[in-house]
């Protein structure tokens, strides 16, 4: 037997942990035991909500060094010499399903990683594709809610899904990627890790660049089919979890090399494509990728909901030298990260050890609310300014001014080109023909459970990226492929008014 005592959460030794005190052997038990009772009523407060997205996920603790010199870019303490090491910790996820849904479901996978730096915590939370649905946070509780369970039913919709997408074309690029097998990647080690969108790097002279980081895997790309995915559903939902966890125990440590595109702002204007347009990516032939830096992780967690459940990652945690773009889909999520937290975690959770930002230690005046756990400030002053030694701000963290000019209201995306032509280009020129037999299969299997109009409206889209991949589409489906040719030449309210 152990030589450690048992004791309550307060310290008390504990006497007995298998027998509740009862009235006599057969009678009810009795409100005298206080040990089981703080059992239970701890016990019916252990699960916390799950978060909204991302809620099944996986991660470790690991290192980035910087392999080449960044500093004209940017004075980010952390990438300021090559060879320096920050303590990084990362978590991967799905985004749909919730908390025990399956690993290997059709999704985007979370990339995000926090690092420990002598500046405070900054956190890149990606995805594993350069592209997104949708560029306005506007539209995000709108498009989650299409990709979570039905209102009446509770199962997951195809109508719900592809009603939203073929309403709202800007997601075909990131529907064709998702629908290829890059949707069903076999590990979290074998893909990539991508920014998706465009930030800001700034250096000592206060000049900045508009960036976007790619992690790429050192592993390879591997990637379920579709039929692989659905039968690692039911042999082991948890296999990706699984597959991290056991690599970095047995020393095989997963690593990514992160390289980066930079423009000049007079580069950015030249582009043809708009930088803050998450559903569009700089071509590598118009902006190449420079290799900065590694990603590896080497330890697991000891305990999951502490340091990996409770790991708090948002957009909004910058250090100098790195800060947002306009994005519109960027700038709704430096809200909605951290609010999020709040709701899941409480007001303190950037006291909670992985999200401490401990080699950065606050310095703030932001006093109390639940769980604050440290001394909260002590005696020293809660306000400022003030002439009590308190912190002081530093201006040189400010960052360097953007030009804007305008009128406040609300904007559409202005197009400089339209959706369809960078799906096009990964369809024909990027996929094999066995990516695209894959990619035609997946969508099939999926798009066929919704309706016909939908299914017609949907195809259009696919029409329009491409003649051969809608054409594809609309056979697997038994659509008339005349018909998807009518509605891909409406336009977009035309095409919603004769599928309606
Ligand atoms: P490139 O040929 O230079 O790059 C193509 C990229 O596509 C490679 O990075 C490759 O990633 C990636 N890729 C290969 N298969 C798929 C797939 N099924 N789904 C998503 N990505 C895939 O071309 P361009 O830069 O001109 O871009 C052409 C198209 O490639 C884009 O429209 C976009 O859809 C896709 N792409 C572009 C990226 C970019 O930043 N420019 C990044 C990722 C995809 P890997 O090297 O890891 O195999």
């Amino acid at each position: 037997m152990s030589k450690k005592k048992l004791t309550s959460a307060f310290g008390k030794p504990v006497g007995n942990d298998i027998s509740s005190e009862t009235a006599g052997a057969k009678g009810p038990t009795l409100m005298n035991d206080a040990h089981l009772m703080e059992k239970l009523a701890h016990f019916d407060r252990e699960r916390i909500p799950e978060r909204v997205v991302h809620a099944k996920g996986a991660g470790a603790y690991g290192y980035f060094e910087v392999t080449a010199d960044v500093s004209k870019y940017t004075k980010a303490a952390f990438l300021s010499e090559v060879g320096k090491k920050t303590e990084v910790v990362a978590r991967f996820s799905t985004v749909g399903g919730e908390k025990g849904s399956a690993d290997s479901e059709r999704d985007p996978r979370g990339f995000a990683v926090k690092f420990y730096t002598e500046e405070g915590n900054y956190d890149m939370v990606g995805n594993n594709t350069p592209v997104f649905f949708i560029r306005d946070a506007m539209k995000f509780p709108d498009f989650i809610h299409t990709q979570k369970r039905h209102p009446a039913t509770n199962c997951k919709d195809p109508d719900m899904f592809w009603d939203f997408l073929s309403l709202t074309p800007e997601s075909i690029h990131q529907v064709t990627v998702l629908f290829s097998d890059r949707g069903t990647p076999a590990t979290y080690r074998n893909m990539n890790g991508y920014s998706s969108h465009t930030y800001k790097w700034y250096n000592e002279k206060g000049e900045y660049f508009w960036v976007q980081y790619h992690f790429k895997t050192d592993q390879g790309i591997s990637n379920f089919t579709g039929e692989e995915a659905d039968a690692m559903r039911g042999k082991d939902p948890d296999h990706a979890t699984r597959d991290l966890y056991e690599s970095i125990e047995k020393g095989d440590y997963p690593s990514w090399t992160l390289e980066m595109q930079i423009l000049t702002p007079e580069q950015a204007e030249k582009l043809r494509w708009d930088i803050f347009d998450i559903t569009k990516v700089w071509p590598h032939s118009e902006v190449p990728p420079i290799t900065v830096g590694k990603l590896v992780l080497n330890r697991n967690p000891v305990n999951y909901f502490a340091e990996i459940e409770q790991a708090a990652f948002s957009p909004a945690n910058f250090v100098p030298g790195i800060t947002a773009s306009p994005d519109k889909m960027l700038q709704g999520r430096l809200f909605s990260y951290h609010d999020t937290h709040i709701h899941r975690l409480g007001p303190n959770y950037h006291l909670i050890p992985v999200n401490r930002p401990k080699n950065s230690p606050e310095m703030s005046y932001q006093r109390d609310a639940f769980m604050r756990v440290d001394d909260g400030g002590g005696s020293g002053p809660n306000y400022w300014p003030n002439s009590f030694g308190g912190p002081a701000p530093d201006e040189s963290a400010n960052e360097p001014p953007l030009p804007i000019e305008g009128q406040a209201t609300r904007h559409a995306y202005e197009l400089v080109d339209d959706d369809f032509v960078q799906p096009g280009n990964l369809y024909r020129d990027v996929m094999t023909e066995q990516d695209r037999a894959n990619l035609v299969r997946n969508i099939v299997g999926h798009l066929g459970g919704a309706q016909k109009r939908i299914q017609l409206r949907q195809t259009a889209l696919f029409y329009k990226a491409d003649k051969d991949y809608g054409t594809r589409v609309a056979q697997g489906l038994g659509l008339d492929v005349g018909e998807v040719e009518k509605l891909a030449a409406m336009t977009q309210e035309e095409r919603a008014a004769a599928t309606a």
